[in-house]
């Protein structure tokens, strides 16, 4: 069990110590730190199963977010992103809000909504009166199709009918309400949603044409609120700053679409990383932002009482700890061990504080001294290694195009043709 997420120097230790440390505090048995080290070492089989076509795989680097405590309980964060800054952020946000005690968090029963979609109605009125006073009945329907998850205390628990106008016609549209535990439930759903659409129809002589899960889960919402003092934060101006980025977001959708998209950041990096379907918690945090009808930002920030920044999120979050590849891809579920998640509604509260500290950071490092010094020096050695700087090269090529101000990919290859002839 993690006894201690506050990793000092973390960063500074070579990827075997980072790796032995994780390994100590999570309990991973050789086979699972084997399969962090070598994901080629992941059986092309099991990769094979999971789509189609298939000819091979990529690797994206797993890193850990230090320095998390959630509600009490401290959590090392396992995230997969290719891109640079990401995880530091994170864990140097973490850091500021575990001085204060950490985030707080807490999370819906994880209720995914079924669409069924009914057309050509000869009476619309009618159909939605008949649907729900046959609401019980139709419950019952849908729970016989997964009876593991209504032993499991989850399944069908309500259902919504709604009369919409669209280009071809009224159309009837019903929402079934399913709980589904520890599941995303993309396909507990849609079995659900297709087993009612042919009862539906007939019950209400319309025609039936989608029966789908709905992407923007609003009934499966976590929450988090933390709180940064101003001394972390450097000062009162940056918090001035924070407020006036968050403003900004709130009022301009360009904006709105880049904070939103830090949110993601951490969310879809720690999705990634266990397995998790990276777009369907895209679509619905970024749906759920417009669902007032403005696109909104994803977390509020205000001055406390004390001068202090306090923050929070609310966000639609469809995880699980079980389904797709959570479970059949072998580094997906040692991350999800590593992560620490009993059920998918802790998991849920652990996604909402990482989105609030990715923002946080983003916030302040905008505020306090513009992004891309951050992204400098990592990009930097990004750029050398694409134009080709060989190993021992690229911290050389790197501190040279920072220090020349031009991180571009032309004046790299010039810097390392430099290095060559002169070598
Ligand atoms: P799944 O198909 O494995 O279903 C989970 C099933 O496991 C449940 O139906 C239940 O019977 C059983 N179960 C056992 N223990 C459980 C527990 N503790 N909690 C919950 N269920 C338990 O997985 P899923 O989550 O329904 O489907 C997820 C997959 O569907 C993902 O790969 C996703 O990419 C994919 N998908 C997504 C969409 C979309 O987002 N629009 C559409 C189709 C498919």
């Amino acid at each position: 069990m993690v006894t201690n997420s506050r990793l000092k120097g973390f960063y500074k230790l070579s990827r075997e110590e980072r790796l032995k440390i994780v390994a100590e505090q999570c309990n991973l048995n050789d086979e699972e730190i084997e399969l962090l080290q070598d994901p080629a070492a992941t059986d092309m089989r099991i990769l094979e199963r999971m789509i189609e076509n298939m000819i091979g795989a990529i690797s994206i680097p797993v890193g850990i977010a230090t320095n998390f405590t959630i509600n009490g309980k401290d959590h090392l964060i396992p995230m997969a992103i290719e891109e640079p800054s990401v995880i530091a952020a994170a864990s140097n946000a973490a850091k500021g809000a575990r001085e204060t005690g950490g985030f707080r968090a807490s999370a819906s029963d994880p209720i995914m909504i079924g669409q069924i979609q009914l057309t050509k109605l000869p009476d619309p009125d009618a159909a939605v009166k008949k649907i729900q006073d046959e609401k019980e009945r139709l419950l019952g329907e849908a729970n016989s199709v997964d009876p593991m998850l209504v032993k499991l205390k989850g399944g069908a628990k309500d259902l919504m009918v709604r009369k919409i106008e669209t280009m071809t016609g009224t159309m009837v549209i019903v929402h079934l309400l399913v709980d589904v535990r520890d599941a995303m439930g993309a396909n507990a759903v849609n079995s659900m949603a297709e087993h009612l659409a042919p009862v539906v129809a007939e019950m209400t002589s319309g025609r039936v044409f989608l029966r789908i899960l709905s992407n923007l889960a609003m009934h499966r919402i976590g929450r988090a609120s933390a709180t940064w003092s101003k001394e972390f934060l450097g000062g009162e101006e940056t918090i001035d700053g924070i407020i006036e980025a968050y403003s900004f977001a709130a009022a301009d959708i360009f904006r709105c679409a880049t904070h939103n998209k830090g949110i993601m950041n951490g969310i879809t990096a720690v999705a990634q990383a266990t397995g998790n379907d990276t777009r369907a918690l895209e679509a619905g945090a970024h749906s759920y932002a417009s669902i007032h009808g403005g696109y909104e930002p994803l977390t509020k920030w205000r001055r406390d009482e004390d001068g202090n920044l306090s923050g929070s999120i609310e966000i639609p979050l469809a995880i699980g700890l079980i389904g797709g590849a959570t479970k059949s891809h072998p580094v997906a579920r040692t991350n999800l061990k590593i992560l620490e998640v009993e059920s998918s509604t802790e998991f849920a509260m652990v996604l909402a504080s990482v989105g609030l500290a990715q923002n946080l950071a983003a916030l302040r490092a905008l505020a306090a001294e513009g992004i891309q010094k951050g992204h400098m020096r990592l990009h930097a050695k990004n750029i050398a290694a694409s134009a080709g700087a060989p190993p021992d090269l690229i911290e050389e090529v790197a501190i040279r195009l920072i220090e020349e101000g031009k991180i571009r990919m032309d004046r790299a290859e010039e810097i390392i043709e430099e290095l060559r002839n002169k070598g």
